[in-house]
């Protein structure tokens, strides 16, 4: 072979290695690029707000759904879509009944109203708590906080509309007394159907129930709310028994009720009690859940002027944590 054709050969090849190596590194290169933006700050904006219905004299009845801003360190990819489809699939109202969709808690203030306006500020301040901690929704779960599902008896109590102190709140135990009811002058929480009968008990007073189950638009928006997203379970709160109580209606307590009860009174140090007996009640709205088949508990906060946030908080992460580690 000539030494010209031979540097003419080695001058080709060093050409060909060159440039396949570097096809390598830009291919290499851009295989471990980021992965395309996807908007989900867009999807995942907390909370989601939703008129669920409308009371006696129209107010709003408000839902706050908040759901997971945490994404897996592992695959950030497979992560963002997942977070997508939850999100979208909570859009369309399929809460699904399988393991890969998330937990929906639902968690209900003022259904007594001004009566109980300490269980609509507990709501507020579980919200404010959600603002300034996103990341306290885990993975796979959805949060929803209906902060009063009596907005008319509020107002009763505050004379203003939507947020309110303990400042606004009238002290007129007449006032404070009529505002336990709707603008019906129905106990919302008589007027579910669960042994429902038109007239029911408030302590040692007769109370009206309505006119069926039912008959009440704020009843109404809660009954709809729930079949349409399936909570996996729900809470009331409530004062001033200072306990937390399970439901039931015809078929007993759910297993999963009495499972939460426990986790939650223990946590929040409220004591536990299976079976309210003080008196009996009809047609109430945790005892319908258990109807249902979806396991409800009653948390009835030790005034009505406190709300022992410390004491909530710690029940609401102990029921997270019992979801987080019951396979449903
Ligand atoms: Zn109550």
């Amino acid at each position: 072979m000539r030494p010209n054709r031979t540097k003419w050969l080695i001058f080709v090849f060093l050409f060909v290695v060159i440039i396949v190596a570097g096809l390598w590194v830009m291919l290499d290169q851009y295989s471990h690029a980021p992965a395309p933006i996807i908007p989900i700050a867009a999807v995942r904006e907390n909370p989601t707000h939703t008129v669920i219905g409308k009371s006696v004299q129209g107010r709003d009845i408000d839902a706050y759904t908040y759901t997971s801003v945490q994404i897996s360190t592992s695959s950030p990819a497979r992560a963002s879509a997942t977070s997508v489809e939850s999100s979208l699939s909570n859009i369309n109202g399929d809460s699904g009944q399988n393991s890969d969709s998330p937990k929906h808690l639902l968690f209900v203030g003022g259904i007594h109203g001004g009566y109980e306006w300490n269980s609509v500020i507990l709501a507020y301040t579980f919200m404010d708590y959600l603002k300034v901690n996103p990341d306290f929704v885990p993975t796979n779960f959805t949060i929803t906080v209906i902060p009063s599902v009596n907005p008319d008896a509020v107002f009763m109590v505050v004379g203003k509309e939507g947020r309110f102190t303990s400042e606004d709140v009238s002290t007129s135990t007449k006032v404070l007394a009529r505002a336990r009811f709707n603008a019906d002058s129905v106990d919302l929480n008589r007027n579910f159907d669960c042994k429902w009968q038109p007239k029911s008990t408030w302590q040692s007073k007769t109370v009206s129930a309505g006119t069926s189950a039912f008959s009440e638009p704020e009843a109404k928006a809660l009954r709809d709310y729930v079949a349409t997203f399936q909570p996996e379970a729900v809470v009331f709160w409530h004062s001033q028994s200072n306990a937390v109580y399970a439901s039931q209606c015809k078929g007993g307590i759910l297993p999963v009720t009495l499972d939460i009860m426990n986790a939650y009174a223990k946590a929040s140090k409220y004591p536990a009690v299976k079976t309210f007996d003080a008196y009996v009640t009809t047609g109430a709205a945790d005892d319908w859940l258990a109807s249902i088949g979806i396991p409800a508990i009653t948390v009835e906060l030790s005034s009505h002027n406190t709300i022992e946030w410390a004491r909530n908080l710690e029940g609401i992460r102990a029921l997270l944590k019992y979801f987080g580690e019951t396979t449903m």
